[in-house]
């Protein structure tokens, strides 16, 4: 889950729309390449939205707070599980689903039982298709210093249960530069034969020596 302070930041300009849960469909997914930036844009939606509620206290804060971050995140995901995530969907996965208090759905791992964090015990799940979750995995692979897909998966299950995530999680760290850069050969061109004139004077020049020497 996104734990970074909110910084200063100028409110984005989105078509906002009255209904409580209109915030369906994150088409301006595409103007932001960083999950962290989206969830702040989402959690400034949201101020704005609460702030234009007459029976609401008005949040003036320059920034955005913790807590507004964590619920910002909270109701992006649950969007993203509406979007690709039908009922239908559920149940041909082979897992145990279930909404927990915020809406969201989580899965209850074989590790309940042990002692560890909640998180870890019922992660969040996301669908491995969805632009954002492929922003999610490319902002923890940057932050876990370009990871490779062993790490990462176990990183990402710390939160979040990713359908068919190795998948995903290798098709990300593929499209990163900065990793295709480090693991790339350097390339090798086959040995050029010597051209004849050189061949023939390295030949003259080893029985000249050869006589010199008397060998
Ligand atoms: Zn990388």
């Amino acid at each position: 889950m996104l734990r970074e302070s909110a910084a200063q930041e100028e409110i984005p300009t989105v078509t906002l729309h009255s209904k409580k849960d209109s915030l369906q469909k994150i088409e301006y997914l595409s103007y932001f390449s960083s999950y962290t930036k989206i969830v702040r844009m989402f959690g400034w939606i949201l101020r704005f939205l609460n702030n234009a509620r007459k029976t609401t206290k008005k949040i003036t804060d320059e920034n955005l707070s913790t807590e507004e971050l964590k619920n910002a995140e909270i109701r992006l995901l649950s969007v993203v599980q509406d979007e690709e995530l039908t009922s239908d969907y559920i149940q041909t996965l082979k897992l145990n689903i279930f909404k927990d208090d915020d809406g969201l759905l989580k899965v209850k791992t074989k590790v309940t039982e042990r002692e560890d964090t909640e998180d870890f015990k019922r992660p969040i799940v996301l669908p491995g298709k969805h632009q954002l979750v492929h922003l999610l995995i490319r902002e923890k692979h940057l932050n876990k210093l370009h990871a490779g897909l062993h790490i990462m998966m176990s990183c990402l299950h710390e939160n979040f249960w990713i359908i068919s995530g190795r998948k995903t999680i290798r098709k990300v760290i593929n499209q990163c530069l900065q990793c295709k850069r480090h693991s790339s050969k350097a390339v090798e061109t086959a040995p050029i034969g010597l051209p004849l004139d050189r061949f023939v004077l390295i030949k003259l020049l080893t029985m000249f020596v050869n006589q010199k020497v008397g060998v």
